[in-house]
């Protein structure tokens, strides 16, 4: 049988040569996010198709085309998550996280959406999200932009800029809804299909729309900011005020009303042109009525989704950041005592030299061969053992970069040449 089995199609492996930088960038994430006080929520990656028609909308892209659907064995209609905040939700209620302090969590992993795949829209795609339960804001909502500001300026990221809108409450939502649906009513005949269909259900949605030939019908609507009330305004004006104290720049745009139903009050897209059409990089806002929404008692919340594909390509094409682990040593084993002995000795370094990068040779091989492997695999010392060594229990140090002299150490001379090396790698 020869014909091969290959991926679904938008669905992408991870292979070694990129894993280096996939993990330095979690690293830089999950760190980031803990050094604030947050902590890691998992949650299944399936969860009951009702929580996400309930949370992210009917009247959606994501729950109308988007969702991977199915029915299990018992006949329950269950759904790939396609994103991270219903389920965040759906754990804190069930778990009774809402009944104490407030909750500062984040979570990564997978998310399926039955899209297009191009450049930077994938089916399975990664995820960083960010929620906090339990605050009014605006404090939080600035927190959480700090936070991502941070997440750039760490990855070595400049060329992303914030976008931010408040959508108001419910009620000014209302307001402005009517407003819009007027406006439209009058421009029956240059909206597209998906629009007619949202503006009995969901007119906000229609802004939202990717479609050009929209744009400047669009772009002459009427904007939320004069359907806002003062405690809106002001809430509003506080986050601003905030940024500006800590140097982060915004635009305000006015026609930010984010893809999901859920949203209220802020929202926010960090945007970059270097990303070609897919150029939303982390979005995020308030959603202080979907815990409600979803069968908890009424709490505020807040939070943010980064896209790990696009933000490592960013990395990968923008950024200076360093990533590469390179091996701190390979381990040459000249003959067939140091073979057989080579694997204690890579033990002992490692329980000498906390976080020790290092290859034994595995598979045997000569002399020349073994060193050719050192080579290719980035290592900066090849640490040579053959019999000679062995009877003298030393080990025979040589700098591949050519800059030391090679020398000839103690097992514990070895270990103390790699401990003052191995702190200058990135990972
Ligand atoms: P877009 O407008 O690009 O479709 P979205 O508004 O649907 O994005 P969210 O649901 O807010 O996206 O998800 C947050 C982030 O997750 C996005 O800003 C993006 O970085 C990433 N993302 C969303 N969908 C995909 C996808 N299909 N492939 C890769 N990344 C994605
Ligand atoms: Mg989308």
């Amino acid at each position: 049988m020869s014909n091969k089995i290959q991926s679904i199609r938008g669905m992408n492996d991870l292979l070694p040569e990129e894993s280096d930088l996939w993990q330095a960038a979690e690293q830089v994430l999950r760190s980031t996010l803990n050094g604030y006080g947050y902590q890691e929520i998992r949650m299944p990656i399936v969860e009951k198709t009702e929580l996400f028609k309930r949370s992210i909308g009917e009247v959606t892209d994501i729950v109308e085309k988007e969702m991977y659907t199915f029915e299990d064995r018992n006949g329950d209609s269950l759904t790939l998550r396609p994103e991270g905040t219903a389920g965040c939700v759906r754990a804190v209620i069930e778990n009774g996280l809402l009944r104490g302090p407030a909750q500062r969590l984040w979570y990564t992993g997978p998310m399926f959406r039955h899209e297009r795949p191009q450049r930077g829209r994938y089916r399975q795609f990664h995820q960083m999200g960010v929620e906090v339960f339990g605050l009014e804001g605006p404090d939080v909502d600035a927190e959480l932009i700090a936070i991502s500001a941070r997440i750039w300026k760490l990855l070595g990221i400049k060329e992303v800029t914030l976008q931010l809108n408040s959508l108001g409450s419910a009620q000014s939502r209302a307001r402005y809804r009517t407003v819009l649906v007027n406006y439209f009513k009058q421009h029956l005949q240059q909206l597209d299909e998906d629009s007619l269909r949202r503006l009995e259900g969901n007119p906000l949605r229609i802004l939202d729309s990717k479609n050009p030939d929209m744009a400047l019908l669009i772009a002459q609507a009427p904007t939320l900011d004069e359907s806002l009330d003062d405690a809106d305004r002001d809430h509003f004006e506080q986050l601003k005020r905030m940024l500006d104290q800590m140097d982060i720049a915004y635009e305000i745009n006015p026609r930010l009303v984010r893809g999901l139903d859920y949203y209220g009050r802020t929202v926010f897209e960090w945007v970059t042109e270097l990303l070609g059409a897919q150029g939303t990089i982390c979005a995020g806002g308030r959603y202080d009525g979907l815990v409600e929404q979803v069968g908890g008692k009424a709490t505020r919340a807040v939070g943010f989704a980064m896209g790990i594909e696009r933000l490592v390509e960013l990395i990968r094409e923008h950024s200076s950041f360093e990533f590469k682990a390179s091996p701190d040593a390979y381990l040459v084993l000249a003959g067939e005592a140091a073979a057989v002995s080579g694997l204690k000795i890579a033990e002992q370094l490692r329980s000498a030299v906390p976080q020790l990068k290092l290859l034994s040779n595995l598979g045997g091989g000569g002399f020349k061969a073994q060193f050719k492997r050192a080579d290719r695999c980035g290592a900066r010392f090849a640490l040579v053992v053959g019999d000679d060594e062995l009877e003298q229990e030393v080990v025979t140090v040589k700098d591949l970069t050519g800059e030391l002299e090679q020398q000839t150490l103690s097992i514990d001379g070895v270990a103390q040449l790699l401990a003052s090396y191995n702190g200058k790698r990135s990972l």
